[in-house]
């Protein structure tokens, strides 16, 4: 399958604080660990105000501007803006979007862009991100006619963002693997988080305990991959986060490289049958995330794997946890038998 990486320098103009994790050599430790050949990259595209209000709330919106233009060097926390993010931003969610309209069976289009968007809800800016990406390619997808998405979030974090966008909501499938929410940021993403009203068994959420490593990851990948070919969407659209690998500052999950391969291979077969795109989210250690995207990359391409580690194993809790899942999403989707 051919591959196309979607990014440029516009987004490292997105400046945080001295000692925040989301700098903008992210994308400089992708870029320089790229393999020699194997994909194409496209320029990155802005979007505009319209394309925000797909997913967030117009006072929202023009509030975020006002307060970057202002010169504020802070949305919330822990996330941290320079005058120039809006901009960025929206350079971000248009890029998104135009890998995600894009995007064809056999071809897959990854979207490699700062701030990034999972916890970014329709009214607030938060942890790392300013406004929801991925969401957004999402909606442009639906009004151009598509009628069901499924998204698969691999972000160590819960995309409690995403999640929230489409909580209520049948015709987009958000799925996430991340660290259990007692042990980590943002709190949120219990297997019982199953979606409300029309939406509910519509939001997927497979938690893991600190040190799961590949086992773990590929465990949850693999019910996550059977539930979405269920659904059986128009298109997927990859949260992807390489903040799980074993070297990130942030999180405990322990993901070697090749853990992250072997998720882009699960979902191969399926990116040849239906338009597949993504947009960068987390990954803090150079190593993890920059050799952690090709070698996702490269297995949802259907490829060799470019790069290589030894995989890593987990503690027997997993099984616990798969139980866990088990008990909240098997009555909507019968995985297992009687
Ligand atoms: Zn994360």
């Amino acid at each position: 399958m051919r591959l196309f990486v979607h990014t440029g320098e516009v987004f490292k103009a997105h400046k945080v604080g001295r000692f925040h994790p989301e700098v903008p050599e992210r994308l400089d430790y992708i870029m320089s660990s790229s393999p020699h050949a194997g994909f194409t990259v496209e320029e990155p595209k802005k979007g505009d105000i319209d394309l925000l209000l797909l997913v967030h709330d117009p006072w929202h919106v023009e509030t975020v501007r006002t307060t970057v233009l202002k010169g504020l060097t802070r949305l919330d926390i822990d996330t941290d803006v320079s005058r120039e993010s809006f901009d960025v931003a929206l350079w971000a969610a248009g890029t998104a979007v135009d890998a995600a309209l894009r995007s064809r069976p056999g071809e897959i289009r990854l979207a490699l862009v700062r701030p990034p968007g999972h916890h970014a809800s329709r009214t607030e800016s938060r942890g790392f991100c300013i406004f929801n990406n991925i969401a957004i390619a999402v909606e442009a997808l639906r009004e151009r006619g598509m009628s069901k998405i499924a998204i698969f979030d691999f972000d160590a974090h819960h995309g409690d963002g995403t999640q929230s966008v489409f909580y209520d909501r049948r015709d987009v499938l958000y799925v996430s693997v991340h660290q259990d929410p007692a042990t980590l940021y943002p709190g949120t993403g219990f297997p019982d988080e199953v979606g409300t009203g029309e939406g509910e068994g519509y939001t997927i959420n497979m938690p893991l305990p600190p040190g799961s490593g590949d086992e773990g990851l590929l465990t949850m990948t693999g019910v996550a991959k059977r539930i979405i070919e269920m659904f059986s969407p128009d298109a997927l659209g990859f949260s992807m986060g390489f903040d799980g690998h074993h070297r990130d500052p942030l999180t405990e999950l322990n993901y070697s490289i090749m853990g992250f391969y072997r998720v882009g291979s699960i979902f191969s077969d399926l990116c040849s049958r239906i338009p597949c795109f993504g947009t960068l989210e987390g990954g803090y250690d150079p190593f993890g995330l920059g050799k952690g995207f090709w070698n996702f990359a490269f297995g949802l391409a259907g490829r060799d794997a470019p790069y290589t580690e030894g995989g890593t194993t987990g503690p027997e809790k997993i099984e616990a946890y798969l139980n866990w899942v088990k008990s909240s999403v098997g009555k909507y989707w019968p995985l297992w038998a009687r």
